[in-house]
């Protein structure tokens, strides 16, 4: 395990354009539970509305009964409020320099990258923090939902509004995956996968590539996911501490 660590410590000292593909399991060591965890807290995915978690928080449920779905988001926004970034968010962002890049694509919708100080993150899920409307272009930022209404409305329009993510049955934002892939076609010296299970084209796309372009991937994750088998470095351990003993001199 240490020799692991002190290699792909130099694979990084080397670098010059590193990727990492995060997902929940990044927050968890901010107390922010993971999608698996979060859903265990509804019994078994269930809600008390009698719904899956996915349907409660899925675009036919917004249109039908946006209320419905706030009350979640709602318990989502509660689940990150006041979470700061870990050891693995200030490592990536530390590891920022005039001569290495560093690229964060993220399923994450807490924004604790943004605060960690990476510059360049492709939020592909969307932002839980950011509040848009449902009609026209009026978008705000917030801290917290404390001060919203249970079911808010546009100030401008008197519209819904509704969290700027990806609700469960929508297509990812355009934008962000253009400017994603431009990336991609630059290529990366080093590929991580780090607290993600997801088996997202988005997500496993640019391992297979960097697999076929004899790129070195690392994968940080308690868990085998599919992406193990495809890892030339895999860490069984903690995102925090694992990157943390990783760059340390
Ligand atoms: P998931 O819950 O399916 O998987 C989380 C992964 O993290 C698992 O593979 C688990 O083994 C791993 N993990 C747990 N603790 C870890 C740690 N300390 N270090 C490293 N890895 C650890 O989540 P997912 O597949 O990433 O995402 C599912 C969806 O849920 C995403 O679309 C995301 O938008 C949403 N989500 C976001 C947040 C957030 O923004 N923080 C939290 C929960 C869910
Ligand atoms: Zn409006």
């Amino acid at each position: 395990m240490n020799r692991e660590l002190a290699k792909v410590g130099e694979l990084l000292h080397c670098a010059r354009r590193v990727l990492f593909i995060t997902g929940a399991g990044v927050s968890a060591e901010s107390q922010i539970p993971t999608f698996r965890g979060a859903t265990a807290a509804f019994a078994d995915g269930m809600t008390e509305d009698g719904m899956p978690f996915e349907e409660a928080l899925g675009a036919e449920t917004f249109n039908l009964n946006p209320a419905l779905s706030w009350k979640y988001l709602a318990l989502l926004e509660l689940s990150i409020r006041g979470k700061l970034p870990n050891a693995a968010h200030e490592v990536m962002a530390a590891l920022q320099s005039p001569r290495r890049d560093v690229f964060i694509a993220t399923q994450n919708i807490d924004e604790l990258h943004q605060r960690a100080g990476s510059r360049i993150v492709f939020e592909l899920h969307g932002n839980l923090r950011r509040i848009i409307c449902t009609r026209c272009d009026y978008n705000v930022h917030l801290e917290t939902y404390e001060a919203l209404a249970k079911l808010p409305r546009c100030p401008r329009c008197d519209a819904h509004l509704r969290p700027d993510v990806v609700l469960y049955g929508e297509t990812l934002p355009l934008e962000v995956l253009d400017a994603f892939y431009q990336e991609q076609t630059k290529g990366f010296d080093l590929v991580f996968s780090v607290g993600t299970t997801s088996l997202f084209p988005y997500v496993v796309e640019p391992v297979m590539a960097a697999v076929r372009q004899g790129v070195p991937v690392v994968e940080i994750n308690p868990e085998t996911t599919p992406i193990s088998s495809l890892a030339d470095f895999r860490f069984a351990a903690p995102a925090g501490q694992t990157l943390r003993n990783m760059v340390r001199p």
